[in-house]
């Protein structure tokens, strides 16, 4: 069963223990934001939040982010996700996201940010007038996946520092895993983790991810999970 937990009067999120969706609602229309691991019911659960019109967004298509996303018509999602999607046997009807776009609730803008690096069509969302950031799986205090073909920390350095830029914007970050919320200045550490992997700074330890060998950097705020 998903916990459901309303945080303020437009906005739930709803855990299923691995992996958090939000439910964001405005004047006119509400938006699900994922459709979890294991929820193929996710647009009732959602519907049964709102009676507005209800849309989809997946902030990235990893697998524990899209498994209800059969029951939408069509759902936005970043072009440079498309391949990962398709590669995964998803139902297709995408309504591409581009960085800059807005999408407004009614009263309750929403933008769209492209943060490539965890995976190529990552995007954030910043709910403008709530000041609040809609992080995916890129800034969180869990471990952040850096494994396999379509990762790239360097592009995710790029991309939070992108994020950092825009800190006078937020005040809270929702991330799909770990704590909610985290603070904007997870971001500062995130970045500086990645930079220490990237140069070989910092030591990991190998473990297994479902039968791949990984290597764990752990940090007091977080742990990258990378290629070995
Ligand atoms: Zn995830």
């Amino acid at each position: 069963m998903a916990e459901i937990i309303k945080i303020n009067d437009n906005s739930w999120r709803i855990e299923d223990g691995f992996v958090r969706m939000f439910l964001l609602t405005g004047r006119d229309t509400a938006l699900l934001v994922d459709s979890g691991a294991t929820y193929p019911e996710a647009r009732q659960i959602a519907e049964s939040l709102t009676d507005k019109p209800l849309a989809l967004l997946n902030t990235h298509s990893d697998p524990d982010h899209v498994s209800g996303n059969g029951a939408f018509s069509f759902y936005f999602m970043h072009p440079g996700d498309y391949p990962y999607y398709f590669e995964q046997g998803g139902p297709g009807n995408m309504m591409p996201l581009r960085d800059g776009d807005v999408l407004d609730l009614g009263g309750r803008p929403l933008k769209v940010f492209h943060i490539p690096g965890h995976t190529p069509g990552s995007v954030a969302l910043l709910d403008i007038n709530a000041r609040v950031l809609i992080s995916g799986d890129s800034v969180q205090n869990d471990n952040i996946f850096m494994f396999g073909p379509r990762r790239n920390i360097k592009e995710f350095i790029r991309s939070l520092e992108r994020l950092n830029g825009l800190k006078d914007s937020f005040a809270e970050v929702w991330p799909s895993h770990g704590s909610f919320p985290v603070e904007p200045d997870l971001i500062d550490k995130l970045i500086e983790g990645a930079r220490q992997i990237v140069d070989g700074k910092v030591s990991g330890t190998q473990t297994v991810w479902r039968d791949t060998p990984v290597m764990l950097y752990e940090f007091p705020y977080a742990g990258f999970i990378c290629d070995i």
